[in-house]
């Protein structure tokens, strides 16, 4: 049903006002919108992972429970699959927290240098069948007004994604430069790539290029769309480079701190 305000022609004023009210009932409409998509999303992405349980339950029941090899594999399928909702929960609330960021914009300071060094060496410890490089050029500390583990957050979804997305050649390069402003971090895989169609797509929640491959990655879509509010939340932005079959380069932006100005967030937040 239509909302709107007719438009009324008598005054200039009760115009205007018509204007904002119908830009407002606009406004509302759309994030109703987005609200039910985002149930119906839910919705879906949930679907899957209650019905192989309830097959598997099913199936039990019948007649598989008697058999020892049958009973281990359905406990095992619904075991991955419970694994696979209790992520998606928790993705959706990360997706949820990052989406409110600008109203709770922080003032924490957090040494990107240091964590950029951390996460490396946590991936060069969890995948030592990977060889990851650092290629570190800057020497000296820099800052950035960004809660610590929210870069974390996206420097591990970034280089999950290129550890699941390479599987001939097993390297990933990791490194980061600055200029006056920002503070450029880059993820490079040499991984299968994506197509400029999809470069847009997959910032989108639940879209995966491949579903069936990614699924059983442990994908479920939503952790470029995490990176993306969490980082665009902070004033930064990322980016893609890729050539299908070659690999792909994800590259993050944040705005740094001077240190006079890091000085002056931290004596705020010790008040
Ligand atoms: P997922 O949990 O499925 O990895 P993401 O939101 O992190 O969700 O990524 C969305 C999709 O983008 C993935 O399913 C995959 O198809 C594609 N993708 C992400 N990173 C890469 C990469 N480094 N190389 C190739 N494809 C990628």
């Amino acid at each position: 049903t239509d909302q709107r305000v007719p438009e009324s022609k008598r005054s200039d004023e009760l115009g205007d006002l018509t204007e904002l009210l119908n830009d407002m009932i606009d406004t509302t409409q759309r994030y109703i919108d987005q609200q039910q998509q985002f149930v119906e999303d839910v919705s879906h992405e949930l679907r899957t992972p209650v019905a192989i349980i309830q097959g598997h339950m099913e199936m039990l029941d019948r007649w598989g429970k008697d058999d020892p090899e049958v009973l281990n594999e359905s406990i095992q399928a619904s075991l991955q699959e419970t694994k696979r909702m209790k992520s998606l929960v928790q993705e959706m609330l990360d997706l949820q927290r990052a989406e409110q960021i600008e109203i709770t914009f922080t003032n924490d300071v957090t040494d990107v240098t240091e964590v950029v060094n951390q996460v490396y060496d946590n991936f060069k410890m969890i995948h030592p069948d990977f060889i990851f490089i650092l290629d570190d050029d800057v020497h000296e500390t820099v800052q950035a007004q960004i809660y610590r583990n929210h870069l974390e957050q996206i420097l591990i979804i970034l280089l999950d994604n290129a550890v699941k997305y390479s599987t001939t050649r097993k390297e990933v390069h990791l490194s980061y430069e600055r200029d006056t402003r920002n503070v450029e971090i880059a993820v490079q895989d040499f991984g299968e790539g994506i197509s400029q169609a999809n470069r847009e797509r997959v910032f989108n929640r639940f879209y995966r290029v491949d579903k069936a491959r990614s699924r059983t990655k442990g994908g479920n879509g939503l952790g470029l769309s995490i990176a993306k509010r969490l980082i665009e939340g902070y004033h930064g932005n990322i980016t893609i480079e890729s050539a299908v079959g070659h690999g792909s380069v994800f590259r993050i932006s944040l705005p740094i701190l001077s240190a006079k100005a890091a000085k002056t967030l931290e004596r705020k937040k010790q008040q």
